[in-house]
């Protein structure tokens, strides 16, 4: 990738400015930190779409100064996961990032995170990290470790006031909420709907490896967690809801590795829809991706996401 250090968007009035180094990026924020401006960061691994847009969005009107992380982590890519084909084109990435309202997006090489001698993580402990995604027989506990520890990292680079997140990935936004909280980082964080395409389908970097019949079964994924939802709430067992769901996966050839109901903060299981809200997550194989998206339900605001175009509606 080999990047101007100033990216201008077509209209040539908005710039980002495009850092490397972490002692770059200390220089560049030092003088607006002392002058009391408020930074929002948002941490991605590039290949940007509407979901993470919708995050630098945010970040602009809530903040002075908008920092985009743009760096994909190997650290929490398992052995045999698509690290080395993950989508890039960071070109585009600085324009969307520049139109959206970015000012700074900080793209390290992988030895600036991970120099020589680098034997320091960060682990959430317990069921967060250890059930669906954190499951051994799944990605495991150390994708959240890997996680974790480059958002800490992140964090302690480029000291804002508010790191933003997508519910996307409602496990990675609940396991950092826990890391946040337990280490005492000043840090708010914010975690924002997910954005989906007009048939529901979560915005993913990972919809490209989509062929498109399988892009167009991949739209189960979402109408079987509206199905959950709705018998949820209908009134169902929970079990018999998680039921109905897996039928519609089932319906166009998808096998889930997990399509599981769990409280929504703690992630512990959960039999039946009570108070608290619950979240119904799913992770599943189409094609050649590995997809995940996920409904909250919460009884107490009388129900879920609103449903609008898309099974689950958008934000
Ligand atoms: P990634 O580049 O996939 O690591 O994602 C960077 C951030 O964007 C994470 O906080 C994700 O949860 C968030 N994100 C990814 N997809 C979506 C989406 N469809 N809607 C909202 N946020 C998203």
């Amino acid at each position: 990738m080999d990047l101007d250090l100033v990216t201008r968007n077509p209209t040539g009035d908005a710039a980002v400015s495009v850092l490397r180094a972490k002692a770059q990026l200390r220089n560049a924020l030092e003088r607006p930190r002392r002058e009391g401006l408020r930074i929002g960061l948002v941490p991605t691994m590039g290949f940007l779409h509407e979901g993470h847009l919708s995050l630098l969005r945010a970040a602009r009107a809530e903040c002075d100064l908008v920092v985009m992380s743009l760096f994909v982590n190997p650290t929490q890519f398992g052995p045999g996961e698509d690290l080395d084909r993950y989508p890039r084109d960071g070109e585009r990435d600085l324009r969307l990032a520049a139109e959206a309202g970015a000012d700074f997006v900080y793209t390290p090489p992988v030895e600036e995170v991970y120099p020589e001698g680098f034997a320091t993580t960060v682990a959430v402990g317990g069921p967060l990290t250890e059930v669906l995604d954190g499951d051994p027989a799944r990605r495991g506990p150390g994708h959240f470790r890997g996680v974790t520890t480059v958002v800490a990292k992140l964090l302690n680079s480029v000291g804002p006031d508010v790191a933003y997140f997508g519910q996307k990935d409602a496990q990675q936004a609940a396991v950092v909420r826990r890391m946040v909280g337990d280490l005492d980082f000043p840090v708010r964080i914010e975690v924002l709907p997910t954005v989906r395409e007009p048939d529901g389908l979560a915005m993913s970097s990972r919809n490209a490896y989509l062929e498109p019949a399988d892009r167009e079964r991949a739209a189960a994924i979402s109408r079987a967690l509206g199905v959950v939802r709705d018998a949820a709430l209908g009134g169902r067992p929970l079990a018999a809801a998680l039921a109905a769901g897996a039928a519609e996966l089932a319906a166009a050839g998808i096998e889930p590795e997990y399509l599981e109901a769990r409280d929504a903060e703690t992630l512990a299981a959960v039999e039946q829809l009570g108070e608290r809200p619950v979240l119904v997550a799913v992770a599943a194989p189409v094609g050649a991706a590995r997809l995940i998206d996920n409904v909250l339900i919460d009884p107490a605001s009388g129900g879920g996401e609103a449903a609008a175009t898309s099974p689950l509606g958008n934000d």
